[in-house]
C-alpha cells in the first residue's frame, strides 16, 4: 500500500469521505460501521514491527526533534507534559499545535491517528483562563458525585477546546500519609469514598451526550486515564529513592489482603465502567517496581478484565533497571506495559524495543497484544473518523455553566472542623471583618500544583476570583480591611478577625513533607490577628491536614477548604451562611506528627488521644459543637 498522500490525510483530518487513494485496497480498518475488534485485527495485519513499536511510543511535545519525527518514527501518541504549553498560552495555539502533529500523523502509510494527552486534572489548567475545579480532595470533601462527574465533563469539553482528546485523570490514589505531596490528588484515604467518585469521573470524561455525535462515530468524548495503578498512596515514609522524595514514588509494603480491599476495588469499578487506558504508578509492590511488575498484567488484565492499554508514567520503566535501559525496557514491556511516556529519546526507546523482539526478549505476541490495545483505545474515541475535536468547543473554555459547577464545588467542599459559639456563619451586617494571610487574595496559592505550571506557583497566574472578592461582595466592600500580613491601624480590635492559611503550591514528590505543622510565619500571623479581633475565623488552604492541634484556640473557627481554584469567591457564600456548610473529611485529621502516618485502616478502634483530632468523615453542620478530647500530651 503506498503512502497516504498529504491532501488525502488532510480530508480524513476534517472527517470527509474516504479519500480515493484508499479505494484500490479495501482497508476494513477505515470502515466505521465495522466491528472494532475486526478492525484492529485488519490494521494490525497490516503493520510492521516499526509501526507497531512506534504505536507504543509517547513522547513529551518539546522533545521532539523535528515534526516530521512524529511520521518517521510514526509516534503513536504525545503529550503537554510538566505545564509545558504553547505560546500564547490560548486555546488556538493549543489547538493549532495539537493539529499540526496530528497532519504528521495522517501522512504515514497507514494514517493512524495520535493520541494526545494532558494532565488536566483539575480542570484544563495548563492553559491560561479555563475553569480551574478544586483538586481531587476538594471533591471528596464534598462527596457529591454527580457533581464530580459533571466537573469532569466540563473539563473534558475544554480539553478538546485545546484539541485534547486524552486525560490523566482520574488518580485513583488513596494517600494512607498526609506527609505525601499527592494527598490532594486524592479523593479521599478510604477506598469507599474514591469509589464512588472513580466511575463518576470516568464517565464525565469519557460518556458521549447525544449532542456530541456529528459523525455518528465517535463512540467516547474523552479518554481517561485511571491513574496510578497500584497502591500508589500507601508507601512506606523513607521508602523513596529519588533526591528528597521520601514517599513519592517509594515501595508499599502493605499485606495483599489490605491492597485488594483497599486500592483494587475502584479499579474494578474503573475498568466495568469503561476505562481503556490505565497508568502505572512509579512506586513499587514489595520491592519491585510497579512498571517492571508482572501484577500488570496478572492482577490487571488476567483478574479484573481489562482490555485497554497501560502507560508508563514519566520515565517510569527507567528505575525498573537503572544501570541497563534495555533491561528495564524488555521487562516492563514484558510485564504488561503497552504505552511509554519515553517521553524524551524516541530513537534509543524505539531501537531498543525493535532490537529486544529481533533477538526474541520480546515475544511478537506481546507486541501486537499491547498494540491492539492501543488501536482498541483509537477506535473506541472514533479517532480514525474524526482525529480532532470541533473547533466549536473553544466556546465553553470558562463557559458560565462551567464555573457555576466550580463554585458549587468550592462551597460544598468546605468542612467546618470548629465553631465555638456558632461563630460561623458571619452576620451579613458585621460592621467590619478584618481579613488577612496572602492565601485570601491569590489564585495561585488557591489552586495548587498542576496549574498553568507542574509546580503551580502564586499570584495572577490565570483568571478567577479569590475569598477576599467573595467577602467583599457579600459584606460590601466598605466593611472589609485586608491587611496580607495582619497589620492593621485604627481601632484596636475588630469584632472579627478571618485569616486565611495556604500552603505553597506543590506537585508530586516535591510536596513530600516531613513538618506539616503550621509554619513560625503562620502561628506569628495568628497571634497577631487574634490580638486584632474579638473573634477570629481560620480558613485554611492545603493540599492535606496540617497539624494544628496547639493552634486550635486561638482562633474560635476553623475551617479546611482545600485547594479550591479559580472560583474561590464562592467559599464568601458558606462563610456568611447563604448556603450551609456539607463537606465531610476524606481524610482522619492527625492530632500530632508522631501520630503519622495515621488513616481509617490503621486507627481503627483507637480512642482519645491515640485517635485523630478529627476522624475521617468529621464535618460539623449550623448549630453542631466540637468537643476537644482534654489535654493530649
Ligand atoms: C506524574 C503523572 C503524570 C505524568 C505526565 C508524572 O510525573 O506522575 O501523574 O500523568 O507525569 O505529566
Amino acid at each position: 500500500m503506498r503512502p497516504l498522500s498529504f491532501s488525502s490525510a488532510l480530508c480524513l483530518l476534517l472527517a470527509l469521505p474516504a479519500a480515493p487513494a484508499l479505494a484500490d485496497a479495501p482497508a476494513l480498518y477505515r470502515d466505521a460501521s465495522q466491528p472494532v475488534e475486526a478492525r484492529i485485527e485488519d490494521l494490525l495485519a497490516r503493520m510492521t514491527l516499526e509501526e507497531k513499536v512506534g504505536q507504543m511510543t509517547l513522547i513529551e511535545r518539546a522533545s521532539v526533534q523535528k515534526p516530521e519525527d512524529v511520521a518517521q518514527y510514526q509516534l503513536g501518541a504525545l503529550l503537554s507534559g510538566a505545564g509545558d504549553a504553547p505560546q500564547p498560552n490560548v486555546p488556538e495555539s493549543w489547538y493549532a499545535m495539537v493539529e499540526n502533529f496530528q497532519r504528521q500523523a495522517l501522512t504515514t502509510r497507514l494514517a493512524i491517528p495520535l493520541l494526545y494527552a494532558v494532565d488536566a486534572v483539575h480542570g484544563h489548567s495548563y492553559m491560561k483562563d479555563t475553569t480551574v475545579f478544586p483538586h481531587n480532595i476538594g471533591l471528596g470533601a464534598a462527596d457529591n458525585p454527580a457533581l464530580t462527574e459533571a466537573i469532569a465533563r466540563a473539563t473534558a469539553e475544554e480539553m478538546q477546546a485545546a484539541g485534547i482528546h486524552w486525560n490523566f485523570a482520574p488518580a485513583l490514589s488513596m494517600a494512607q500519609d498526609v506527609r505525601w505531596g499527592r494527598t490532594y490528588e486524592s479523593f479521599s484515604e478510604d477506598s469507599d469514598r474514591v469509589r464512588r467518585h472513580a466511575a463518576a469521573a470516568l464517565r464525565g470524561l469519557q460518556q458521549l451526550r447525544p449532542s456530541d455525535t456529528p459523525a455518528g462515530s465517535q463512540k467516547l468524548f474523552t479518554l481517561g486515564t485511571p491513574k496510578h495503578f497500584i497502591a500508589d498512596g500507601a508507601t512506606v515514609w523513607g521508602s523513596a529513592r529519588l533526591g528528597n522524595f521520601r514517599l513519592d514514588r517509594g515501595d508499599s509494603r502493605d499485606a495483599e489482603e489490605l491492597m485488594r480491599r483497599r486500592d483494587l476495588p475502584a479499579y474494578r469499578d474503573a475498568v466495568n465502567a469503561g476505562a481503556l487506558s490505565i497508568m502505572a504508578s512509579f512506586s513499587s509492590w514489595h520491592g519491585l517496581p510497579m512498571h517492571g511488575n508482572p501484577l500488570l498484567t496478572s492482577l490487571l488484565k488476567d483478574e479484573l478484565g481489562f482490555t485497554g492499554f497501560v502507560v508508563s508514567d514519566w520515565q517510569g520503566i527507567n528505575p525498573v533497571n537503572y544501570g541497563n535501559y534495555r533491561a528495564a525496557v524488555v521487562q516492563s514491556v514484558n510485564a504488561g506495559l503497552d504505552m511509554v511516556m519515553v517521553p524524551d529519546k524516541y530513537a534509543l526507546f524505539i531501537d531498543t524495543l525493535l532490537a529486544a523482539v529481533r533477538d526474541g526478549e520480546v515475544s511478537q505476541a506481546r507486541i501486537d497484544d499491547a498494540v491492539r490495545r492501543i488501536l482498541r483505545a483509537k477506535f473506541a474515541l472514533g479517532l480514525f473518523e474524526r482525529p480532532l475535536p470541533g473547533r466549536d468547543w473553544q466556546r465553553r473554555v470558562r463557559a458560565a455553566e462551567h464555573r457555576l459547577l466550580a463554585r458549587q464545588a468550592v462551597q460544598q467542599s468546605m468542612v467546618l472542623l470548629k465553631n465555638d459559639g456558632q461563630l460561623l456563619p458571619l452576620a451579613e451586617d458585621l460592621p467590619l471583618l478584618r481579613v488577612a494571610g496572602q492565601g485570601a487574595d491569590d489564585i495561585g496559592l488557591q489552586s495548587g500544583g498542576w496549574t498553568i505550571k507542574w509546580q503551580g506557583q502564586p499570584g495572577d497566574i490565570t483568571l478567577g476570583t479569590t475569598i477576599l472578592d467573595g467577602l467583599r461582595r457579600v459584606l460590601g466592600p466598605q466593611r472589609i480591611q485586608y491587611a496580607a500580613d495582619g497589620h492593621f491601624s485604627g481601632p484596636r480590635k475588630a469584632a472579627v478577625g478571618l485569616v486565611v492559611l495556604a500552603e505553597p503550591p506543590y506537585a508530586e514528590g516535591i510536596g513530600d513533607l516531613e513538618d506539616i505543622r503550621l509554619t513560625a510565619d503562620e502561628i506569628a500571623l495568628l497571634q497577631r490577628m487574634r490580638a486584632h479581633s474579638e473573634k477570629l475565623v481560620v480558613v485554611l488552604l492545603s493540599g492535606r491536614p496540617r497539624v494544628i492541634t496547639e493552634q486550635l484556640p486561638l482562633a474560635d473557627a476553623w475551617v479546611a477548604a482545600w485547594l479550591p481554584g479559580s472560583e474561590a469567591s464562592a467559599s464568601a457564600d458558606v462563610l456568611t451562611g447563604r448556603v450551609p456548610f456539607r463537606g465531610t473529611l476524606p481524610f482522619s485529621w492527625p492530632r500530632s506528627l508522631a501520630q503519622l502516618p495515621i488513616n481509617t485502616y490503621n486507627s481503627s478502634g483507637k480512642t482519645g488521644c491515640d485517635a485523630p483530632l478529627f476522624p475521617l468523615g468529621h464535618g460539623l453542620r449550623a448549630g453542631q459543637q466540637w468537643l476537644a478530647v482534654g489535654e493530649c500530651r
